[in-house]
């Protein structure tokens, strides 16, 4: 890092506090983030978190000379047998098409795929052996064919969320069960019944609980301890919570992860997003008719430990914004070396903060579209730290072509304003670029008016 790049802060939510970013190795900056588990499509909840890990590790890639991004993908799971079982489908095929429709999805928003992609059910050895590990230190116990890890044998437990014994127990929702010593010890691993995948152990043919394979993957890709652990505010309790507990129990000298990322939940129209109101919505929705890129911005519109209201208007705003944006880069040629501007980067180190980062390129793009082709640069490679602004101006107008009537009227009065300040180069690019879009202008003795070609 150089003199003048801005120290990173960021929010962890195990301190509660934003905190300087400082890593074990800046020579390989070391993320997990836990993954889908993969019995449906991803929602637009799920990709909030997948974009916020996709920012920080842009910002990470910009300030470090590497990193090491882990994101597993949950492949055992009581909810995929379920859904395989109800489709009539092998678990192997519903898996399969699911992770491919995750990376396609994710790729459309332009979220770049991480340095590791570990599936649980090839890690069942490295999870076999540290619960092992768990039960040689008295941390687990074996009971009729489950393995369960104790909680009372880690005093730590609760410290990362930030909940007491008794809010533990309400916030689980724990299933009691016969063979449990504490009503929160959770399973590490559970007998599987014939007809369900199970692998061989020392206590019979099973599968494993869903926290264990988290430990394992990250210890296995990133050692006992690495830089940040990420994931949506609703994996904080109970599963990094157990996460934290099996690892640091395994590990007893490790920090585990050293910072704790969790992005805030989003709403939809104001409201939680659930199957039961109907406004539960999928990446796929959205896509259906509406430009990706848009989608990706309205992500950004709130800091990411924010809560994000997700609308409509929202989304056209965001439109809106993109093609301000694109009109004011231009036909500027693409440029890979071009420096973020230090603004953009500060806002960006100051908490991955989006909504600051945006109101910098907002002032760029102003300077951009009076003429600073500095400027158009400036912004174009700000996207590029945001995964904004991908393409060529003419590729997003042509694909985004419906031009509403209010962005029409603006820009017919930055026209005129243009004009006024005998600025015709820019009056003709505006008037040039809504011909481009099928909108005609004509400019009569009472002003300017138009029509679709
Ligand atoms: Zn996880």
């Amino acid at each position: 890092m150089s003199d003048t790049t801005p120290q990173l802060t960021l929010h962890d939510s195990s301190s509660r506090t934003t905190v300087p970013f400082a890593p074990l190795d800046p020579e390989n900056v070391r993320v997990y983030y836990c993954g889908p588990t993969v019995y449906d499509l991803a929602h637009i909840g799920n990709l909030r978190a997948m974009i916020t890990a996709d920012i920080l590790v842009r910002l990470l890639r910009h300030l470090y000379p590497r990193v090491t991004y882990v994101r597993n993908i949950t492949d055992v799971d009581d909810k995929i047998n379920a859904r395989a079982h109800a489709n009539g489908e092998t678990i192997d095929s519903l898996t399969a098409r699911t992770i491919r429709d995750f990376h396609a999805d994710l790729a459309a928003v332009g979220v770049l795929p991480p340095d590791v992609e570990p599936r649980a059910t090839h890690h069942i050895a490295e999870m076999i052996a540290l619960i092992e590990r768990l039960i040689a230190g008295g941390h687990a116990y074996e009971a009729q064919g489950h393995v369960l890890f104790a909680v009372a044998r880690f005093p730590g437990y609760g410290a990362l969320s930030g909940r007491s014994p008794d809010d533990l127990l309400a916030g689980a929702r724990v299933e009691v069960a016969p063979y449990k010593r504490d009503a929160g010890d959770f399973v590490l691993w559970k007998p599987s019944e014939p007809g369900l995948p199970g692998w061989e152990s020392p206590w019979g043919r099973g599968r494993p609980g869903w926290h264990i394979e988290c430990s394992a993957m990250s210890h296995r890709y990133l050692g006992e301890s690495f830089d940040i652990h990420g994931g949506g505010s609703d994996l904080l309790f109970p599963h990094h919570e157990n996460e934290r507990a099996q690892s640091q129990c395994c590990f007893p000298h490790s920090r585990f992860a050293n910072h704790w990322v969790h992005n805030a939940m989003l709403l939809v129209n104001g409201e939680k997003m659930s199957k039961s109101l109907g406004n539960f919505l999928t990446i796929r929705d959205i896509l259906s008719d509406t430009p990706a890129e848009a989608l990706r911005l309205l992500l950004l519109h709130a800091q990411y430990h924010s809560v994000l209201n997700f609308t409509r208007t929202g989304l056209d705003e965001a439109k809106q914004t993109l093609n301000r944006f694109y009109r004011a880069i231009g036909d500027l040629p693409p440029d890979e070396t071009d420096p973020v501007p230090a603004e953009v980067l500060a806002a960006m180190c100051d908490d991955l903060n989006t909504p600051r980062a945006l109101a910098e390129m907002h002032a760029l793009a102003d300077r951009a579209l009076a003429g600073d082709r500095d400027a158009a640069r400036g912004l174009r490679a700000s996207g590029r730290l945001l995964g904004l602004l991908g393409q060529s101006a003419d590729a997003w107008f042509r694909a985004g072509a419906s031009v509403d009537e209010a962005e029409i009227e603006t820009l017919i009065a930055e026209r005129l304003a243009a004009r006024k300040s005998r600025d015709f180069a820019r009056a003709d690019a505006i008037r040039d670029d809504l011909a481009a879009r099928g909108i005609l202008l004509e400019d009569g003795p009472t002003g300017t008016t138009w029509r679709r070609a």
